[in-house]
């Protein structure tokens, strides 16, 4: 079982005197450094220029500098801008920036575990990953709660490299709920694991399977996107809330025994073996090198191109019609 830290486990103040660099002002970004100012973190943000986030992250009450000299400014620099863009940011302007003593963050494993980033000797390099968007991490913590997080040890030059994960952790909230350690390529491999053959390609796919069949079977494609997109999420709330007894317990007994009978045959003993090929991908380092040439090669082709062809998805346009009814959906 895995190591848990709280509050009590963690010590702000080694962070005092110290400067903190988010570098990125996205969905974690924002709230990794909304959290820590209010912990009593000296926090700074790093940005480009041309930044949209820029005129945000001022109102918020941040020093915001271009990327380099935030890095140069900080002790401590969390690079929070999208993973594929983080090894050009990293050469540009971190490594240039990087003193003896500093450490080196991030909410993610990818880009270390892959060596898309070789950070130098003399510096820590830690995770900090809370399992949760940036906006949840923000309105959690002001409601005096925590979501829970990862940390993870890459390098530990100053010999207290886990001192300062768990005191980030702790400026973020994540010691309210919960803090557990792991490392680099466990993170790294189980999120790419989950999201992958799980939460997102394993979900999409069967749900727009589902719909499929009914629409092939003369159904109407409303009645189709009802029960099997939009339906989704009563069930996965419970889930969520309960695990999986409770939303059997909640959900009709015919509803229960069609589970039972049915569901083995979904995911059958030929799925599970492709996901063991999935995982294997990711472990070898197959899928990360795939995805890395994607984001080398310009233009993302491949990869756009599937953002095109799903986005054109029978399921979108009756979805989107449906929505209309739904007035709570609207924001
Ligand atoms: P995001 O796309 O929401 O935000 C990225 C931000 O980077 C942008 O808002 C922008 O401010 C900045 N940016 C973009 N290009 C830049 C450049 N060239 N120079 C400087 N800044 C630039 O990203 P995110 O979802 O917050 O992800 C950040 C990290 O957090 C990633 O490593 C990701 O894997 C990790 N993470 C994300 C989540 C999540 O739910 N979104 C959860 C856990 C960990
Ligand atoms: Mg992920
Ligand atoms: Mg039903």
């Amino acid at each position: 079982m895995v190591k848990m830290y709280y509050d009590s486990d963690c010590n702000l103040s080694i962070l005092e005197g110290k400067t903190v660099a988010v570098l990125g002002y996205g969905s974690q970004g924002h709230a990794h450094s909304q959290n820590l100012k209010d912990s009593g973190v000296r926090t700074i943000i790093g940005l480009r220029k041309s930044s949209q986030s820029w005129a945000k992250a001022e109102e918020a009450g941040f020093e915001v500098y271009e990327t380099a000299e935030a890095a140069k400014k900080a002790d401590l620099i969390m690079i929070l801008v999208p993973d594929e863009l983080q090894p050009g940011i990293y050469e540009a302007d971190v490594k240039p920036n990087l003193e003896e003593g500093n450490v080196l963050m991030f909410a993610h494993g990818f880009s270390v575990h892959f060596k898309q980033i070789d950070p130098p000797e003399g510096v820590d390099v830690i995770m900090v990953a809370p399992k949760g968007p940036g906006h949840v991490v923000r309105t959690a913590y002001a409601e005096g709660q925590g979501v829970p997080s990862l940390i993870a040890i890459e390098r530990d030059f100053s010999g207290r490299a886990e001192q300062y994960a768990l005191a980030y952790a702790a400026g973020i909230g994540a010691g309210r709920a919960g803090i557990i350690k792991t490392t680099f390529k466990e993170e790294t491999e189980t999120d790419l694991f989950g999201e992958q053959a799980v939460l997102c390609g394993g979900v999409t796919a069967l749900m727009r399977a589902g719909f499929d069949t009914l629409v092939e079977a003369g159904y109407a494609p409303e009645m189709a996107y009802f029960e099997c997109i939009h339906e989704m999420k009563l069930i996965v709330d419970l889930i969520n809330t309960k695990g999986f007894a409770f939303m059997r317990y909640s959900i009709s007994n015919t509803a229960e025994y069609g589970d039972y009978r049915t569901g083995k045959r979904i995911i059958t003993d030929e799925t599970r073996r492709e996901m063991k090929k999935v995982l294997g991908e990711i472990q070898d380092g197959t899928f990360a090198s795939e995805w890395i040439s994607e984001n080398k090669s310009g233009g993302r082709a491949k990869f756009l191109a599937q953002r095109r062809i799903q986005s054109e998805h029978l399921s979108e346009s009756v979805g989107a019609e449906l929505r209309k009814m739904m007035s709570w959906l609207k924001k």
